[in-house]
């Protein structure tokens, strides 16, 4: 069984149109020992079989065996392997990788054929020993002579140490010294392979050929057998070497992906001009993704500021809403760890009144105004001084004229009605108004005035919140009876004592006997964040007579059917602490380390500004944006591929070269991939250098940090990610490019 054997082999070149025939119905055995001397005329189709036998170009007809078996079925990739495991190339241009030293493209093969870096390091340099070189180990091929490239060309086919190595006209370029150089390298590593070669002139390797095969039109006109003059054949007994051989040719090891890392790394590098160039491209990538992922962001930003919302009446993009998980009252300590808490400017403890506003009234003036706790006043009032007691207020709008008067002063002093929402009455005294400047067209909401309370007028507001805005139920002899929703009929009176409640006569046809008084009754009160409920006994019910002596009031038909009960347990009932406070941040960017903060906490978070309406819905325009974003990365893309594919042209020669090596597609890609994204992670640490130079005042750039200021830490790596996507899917592009072509086909357009 020979080696190689082709039988009836064609092999056309289609080129616009012409069809034009390489090799047809080419019939050959090869063996190992052979060293076979091909010449022809040029294009009598030398190289063409050449390409076909190492399986660098396909074949259109007949068929190739290697080893026995068929090749028609190979595909590239088979091929890879077969030239990984059977072939060395050298040829007239040499193939070398020119921004490699001699040293790297040497190891190359070796590294492609996954050997060991101990192996590499300890034969590398004997190699290149052997064909002389030595002193030039470190210099960079395109440095130089063309014999001395041949040299490196053969130091790579020993390093790869094949049993098939092919030489396509070696000494072509080479003046006559330095060919005779390499033909007796070629003929001293000769042994035991089969050695191809073709060439022009056969007169340089007629002392060395055991056979010669002459070429004529793409068909073989003479097949001479010559008595070998080759020691080789007696040197390598057949069979030993060759079983020996034949052991080692184990399975296929194949390129580690460290040393992939690794050529990937060099290659960013080792021409600095091309380093260069990407990185401009990819500085424009940076930037050009970075403006549009900025410009999403800030639009979903700048878009929830304006708007309106429809529960919340002050809407400040910088508020937010909390609650704790268990919906029980805030505590002191609640408040104090809220407030010490960072980015927080203000918090409000009374959330539900301060989205309700008050109203209070004179005979000469009336004011209506959101409440806040006096604790959030700042400052000392414009006018008149601080509260001391608890009903004295202080307030706060803008001095426009007609929110105080032609003459604020003149409020001091006075005393108001205020009336809550369960509809008592209570007095309180000005001592302090404080003046905002312009207008309050820059506010959110309607919060142009405020009235700046103490605590104990507040848990009275909020006791009259509560209370009408929950359901009381009244349980009488096991029965619930929804009697008021608010505090329709439950009345303070001072003359109902402690525990006891008084009903009007109506009720008395509930009970046994027909007799309310001394029965007990069940008060439950159901509101927004609580409930509550209380025991009490019927102190007796009211007529028409006993009306004005129970209750001490004079008329009964303005209180009809009124239930009254003492002031302390309504106050049980309904005056409760605070379940709702607001937080307002320093600036809208903190707001989402604010809501993971607090959810932490314990609280149930409300971000307002996720909840404003606004005419052009938020929605709606970043429906546009986003496309938009994505239809301009997507033209960032193409530009930046086809500026990368122009400056990496040198690069479809080095992966060509490498091919022939055998290198598989997967590990050129991954050394590609890693090229790009590398390159881009060098530009996107500038451009961080840049912003974080910005940052620090080292170098000046408003508009960058206008921008900027949009973007967290989490936005950063997900510029990072989109990035990497963007450079893995140029490389892989790139690489689809270079292997829609054969390897050969790679050369011919590069040449
Ligand atoms: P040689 O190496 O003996 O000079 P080749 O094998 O290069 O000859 O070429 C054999 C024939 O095939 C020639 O007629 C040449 O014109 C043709 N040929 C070679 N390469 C190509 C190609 N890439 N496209 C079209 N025709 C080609
Ligand atoms: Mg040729």
């Amino acid at each position: 069984m020979s080696m190689i054997r082709l039988k009836n082999v064609s092999k056309f070149y289609y080129s616009k149109g012409i069809i034009a025939s390489g090799i047809s119905r080419v019939n050959l055995d090869l063996d190992v020992g052979e060293f076979v001397v091909i010449t022809g005329e040029s294009g009598s189709g030398k190289s063409t079989l050449l390409n076909v036998i190492s399986g660098l170009d396909t074949y259109e007809d007949g068929e190739m065996y290697i080893e026995g078996k068929e090749t028609s079925h190979y595909t590239a990739t088979d091929f890879e392997a077969y030239r990984q495991k059977y072939i060395s190339c050298i040829f007239q241009s040499f193939n070398l990788i020119s921004s490699y030293t001699v040293y790297q493209n040497v190891a190359l093969a070796m590294q492609i054929d996954g050997c060991s870096n101990d192996e590499i390091r300890r034969r590398v340099p004997d190699i290149i020993e052997k064909v002389g070189l030595s002193e030039y180990k470190n210099r960079k091929v395109s440095r130089l002579s063309g014999g001395q490239k041949q040299r490196v060309a053969i130091a790579r086919a020993l390093a790869k140490d094949t049993r098939i190595l092919v030489a396509d006209e070696p000494t072509g370029n080479l003046d006559s010294a330095s060919a005779e150089g390499i033909v007796d390298l070629l003929t001293d590593i000769a042994s035991d392979k089969l050695v191809i070669v073709v060439t022009h002139n056969y007169d340089q390797f007629k002392d060395h050929a055991t056979r010669v095969i002459k070429m004529h039109d793409g068909k073989i006109v003479e097949d001479t057998g010559i008595s070998a003059t080759r020691k080789s054949a007696v040197d390598y007994p057949e069979g030993g070497g060759r079983a020996a051989r034949t052991g080692e040719e184990k399975s296929r090891k194949s390129i580690k992906y460290g040393t992939q890392l690794l050529l990937g790394i060099r290659n960013t590098f080792n021409l600095p001009a091309k380093f260069l160039l990407l990185l401009l491209v990819f500085l424009f990538v940076v930037s050009a993704v970075t403006a549009q992922y900025v410009t999403v962001r800030q639009q979903k930003d700048t878009v929830s500021e304006e708007g309106w919302n429809n529960y919340f009446m002050n809407y400040n993009p910088k508020r937010i809403v909390v609650k704790k998980t268990d919906n029980s009252a805030f505590t002191r300590e609640d408040y104090k760890a809220i407030e010490n808490a960072p980015h927080v400017e203000r918090l409000i403890r009374e959330d539900m009144l301060f989205d309700s506003s008050i109203y209070m009234e004179n005979d000469d003036f009336s004011f209506s105004g959101y409440m806040l706790n006096i604790s959030n006043l700042e400052q000392q009032p414009d006018l008149g001084g601080m509260p001391e007691k608890n009903n004295e207020v202080v307030l706060s709008g803008y001095d426009d004229g007609w929110t105080f008067g032609e003459n604020p002063k003149a409020l001091i002093g006075k005393t108001f009605t205020v009336t809550t929402e369960d509809g008592s009455d209570h007095k309180i005294k000005v001592t302090g108004i404080l003046l905002k400047k312009g207008d309050g067209s820059e506010e959110y909401g309607s919060s142009e005035s405020e009235i700046y309370l103490s605590d104990a007028m507040i848990s009275e507001v909020r006791r009259g919140m509560y209370a009408s805005n929950s359901t009381t139920t009244m349980l009488i002899n096991g029965n619930e009876e929804t009697l008021f929703s608010g505090t329709g009929g439950l009345v303070v009176n001072e003359n109902v004592p402690e525990g006891y409640i008084l009903l009007p006569t109506s009720y008395d046809p509930m009970f046994k006997k027909g007799y309310a008084a001394g029965n007990e009754v069940k008060l439950s009160v159901k509101a927004l964040y609580y409930q509550e409920s209380l025991d009490l006994m019927i102190m007796g019910t009211y007529g028409e007579k006993t009306f004005q002596k129970k209750t001490g009031l004079k008329d009964l038909a303005e209180h009809d059917g009124e239930i009254f009960i003492n002031p302390t347990d309504y106050r049980r009932l309904y005056e409760k602490g605070s379940f709702q406070a607001s937080v307002f941040v320093d600036d809208t960017k903190n707001i989402e380390g604010m809501k993971d903060m607090l959810e932490r906490g314990g609280y149930h978070v409300l971000v307002l500004k996720d909840h404003i309406s606004n005419f052009m819905n938020g929605e709606l325009i970043s429906v546009i944006q986003l496309p938009m974003a994505v239809i301009i990365c997507l033209a960032v893309f193409f530009i930046a591929y086809f500026v990368i594919r122009l400056i990496l042209k040198s690069r479809a020669v080095y992966f060509a070269t490498v091919r022939m090596l055998g290198m598989g597609k997967k590990p050129s890609k991954r050394i590609m991939r890693v090229e790009l994204v590398l390159d881009c992670m060098i530009a996107y640490g500038l451009f961080l250098l840049f912003t974080y130079l910005n940052k620090r005042g080292i170098i000046h750039s408003d508009r960058l940090m206008s921008y900027l200021m949009y973007l967290t830490a989490r936005d950063y790596c997900i510029l990072a990610v989109i990035l990497i996507i963007m450079a893995v899917l140029i490389s892989g592009r790139f690489m689809r490019s270079i292997f829609r072509s054969s390897a050969m086909g790679t050369y011919r357009e590069e040449a």
